[in-house]
């Protein structure tokens, strides 16, 4: 019987390094990036446990230099892809039926593991391999994994003993919160290794196994997560690592008839065609599959007239720009009342200018390179079209540079028309739009705000006065699934403020926290009767 006790305390953010110069982590961490900057490591395909190497060769080089080839991965074949199935079948058995200690020990002992001797090589992997700073990846790769792992462990035994139903006399109800019957696609992006980590790890501690394909951009990074988890003793072919070619794996992955649920976080449009492939099939599943998807933004800052110009400025430097605004909670379109633009435009345009970008190795720069060559075009593309188009300027940055890393400088644009393509679409770059309206307009800005993208991610007010900023918030509630009052939309902590947001940017599950949990699993109901009745007649009918 299920124990409906849950007397645990929560655990503690993981704390963040600094990395100040000449401290001992900032020195362990550079000789850590210097070895992996020295080779070149193979990386296999990793399914039932065991490394496979299929001999089809994928390199990846740093994006902020070209000279720098970090590894080559073996691509998963078609077989390779059945195989991992066929391992999660396998191991499926048993681990469906492992108790949920046992589960949340692994776990533990993988966050262990990841906050003492991995931390340097997971951080110093991102870092290249991503074009992270150091603290960028600090608060990624080591501290936001860390806490998913924890918190996710002190949440699914919230899930597995506290929700429980009650139980009236002579009855005993319980839930079994059981895993689903097949296997879990988790399918991850670029740009988070905490979320690659978590998207595969969240469906197993529930009891499910996972075909985990990451990017091909970070497969660098996620590799080492494998290692991992298998050195804290994931049972083999629990998680099955296959980077590969993502529409071949993914068009055998949904047509198995024990496809029982897609965890995905990446781009808008690459999840409507897995939704659209999953809906295809629907009819040759054992089930219905559980479909959680974490996908794009065009995250706003709204400043209120009475904002503080300071705190702005900075929100806007930080939100925009860290890890080159490729967050998908990265502020990228920004409403500004007439009356602070001077001041406001003139702090960021100063501010801009000392941004220090380059190689990530080199501690003093804010900014290294954008992932890699599509996406410069793509950002660079976007700077283009506003210097062309009218209603917009470039203000500020706009100079992009390939020759030796994807470098794009922070850019300002100011767009009289709240419209124009960058205010409205997705950039994923560190490009940021202002739009600067009439102080009186207030309302009707507030509806551009609402209605100007499909997205719904993250958002941001500013302002001292505290009703017109309720106002503000109730004006825009459908507008993000992280709202944030006198703070920039980025830097979601696991455990205190969930993570998800609705409308085209995804299910709204809420990363690292129970209701991402509870997708996860199938609930059965179980009532025992400790003294079944002997007589079929009602006392009505006496
Ligand atoms: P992406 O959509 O290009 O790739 C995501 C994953 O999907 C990768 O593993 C990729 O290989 C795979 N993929 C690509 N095409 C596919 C296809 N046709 N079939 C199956 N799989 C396919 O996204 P990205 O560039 O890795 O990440 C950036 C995007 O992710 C942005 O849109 C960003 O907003 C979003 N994102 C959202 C969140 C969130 O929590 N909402 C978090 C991080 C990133």
């Amino acid at each position: 019987m299920i124990n409906t006790q849950f007397h645990i305390d929560p655990p503690a953010n993981e704390p963040i390094r600094e990395y100040r110069p000449g401290s001992d982590e900032t020195t362990r961490l550079q000789q850590e990036l210097e070895r992996m900057a020295s080779e070149t490591v193979e990386i296999p395909c990793v399914v039932g446990g065991r490394p496979v190497e299929t001999g089809i060769i994928k390199e990846w080089t740093a994006p902020h230099d070209h000279s720098l080839t970090l590894c080559r991965y073996h691509a998963a074949t078609p077989q390779v892809v059945e195989d991992a199935v066929a391992s999660c079948t396998e191991a499926w058995k048993e681990w469906s039926e492992t108790p949920i200690q046992v589960r949340v020990a692994i776990f533990d002992r993988a966050a262990e593991l990841l906050s003492g001797e991995w931390r340097d090589r997971v951080n110093a992997s991102t870092m290249l391999g991503q074009s992270k700073t150091c603290f960028q990846s600090e608060v990624d790769a080591a501290c936001e994994l860390i806490d998913f792992w924890r918190f996710n462990n002190y949440f699914a035994q919230e899930v597995v003993y506290a929700d429980q139903p009650e139980s009236a006399p002579g009855v005993k109800n319980y839930v079994d919160h059981r895993p689903l019957e097949g296997f879990v696609y988790a399918v991850t992006p670029f740009n988070f290794t905490s979320i690659a980590g978590n998207l595969c790890c969240a469906p197993a501690l529930m009891g499910n196994v996972s075909v985990w394909k990451p990017s091909h951009s970070s497969v660098f990074s996620n590799y080492y997560l494998m290692r991992i988890l298998q050195e804290a003793g994931l049972p083999d072919g629990v998680i099955n690592f296959i980077p590969g070619p993502s529409s071949e794996v993914t068009r055998i992955l949904l047509g198995n008839r024990d496809f029982a649920g897609l965890h995905f976080t990446g781009s808008t449009d690459v999840f409507r065609e897995l939704w659209a492939g999953i809906s295809g099939n629907l009819a040759n599943y054992r089930g219905y599959p559980r479909i959680v998807g974490e996908t794009g933004g065009k995250d706003f800052i709204f400043a209120h007239p009475s904002a503080y110009v300071g705190a702005l400025a900075t929100a806007a430097l930080r939100g925009a720009f860290e890890y080159q605004g490729q967050k998908c909670s990265a502020a990228s379109r920004m409403y500004v009342p007439r009356s602070l633009w001077p001041e406001l435009k003139e702090m960021l345009i100063e501010q801009m200018r000392s941004i220090a970008m380059g190689d990530i190795r080199d501690f003093k720069n804010f900014i290294g390179a954008v992932i890699n060559e599509s996406a410069y075009d793509r950002i660079c593309g976007y700077i283009e079209h506003a210097r062309g188009v009218s209603g917009a300027e470039v203000v500020q940055g706009g100079e992009c540079s390939g020759d030796q890393g994807w470098f794009v400088q922070p850019t300002l644009i100011e767009c009289e028309d709240p419209r124009t393509r960058t205010m409205e679409e997705e950039i994923f770059g560190p490009v940021l739009s202002v739009h600067v309206y009439e102080d009186s307009r207030i309302e009707e800005t507030l509806d551009l705000c609402d209605t100007t993208s499909p997205y719904a991610l993250t958002g941001a007010v500013f302002g001292q006065d505290r009703v017109a900023v309720e106002l503000c918030s109730s004006r825009l509630r459908h507008c993000a699934g992280n709202f944030y009052i006198n703070d920039k939309p980025t830097g979601a902590v696991v455990g205190q403020q969930p993570f998800g947001g609705a409308r085209a940017s995804g299910t709204d599950d809420k990363a690292g926290s129970a209701l991402n949990l509870q997708r996860w699993v199938a609930p059965r109901t179980v009532k025992e009767n400790f003294s079944p009745p002997t007589e079929y007649r009602y006392p009505h009918m006496a």
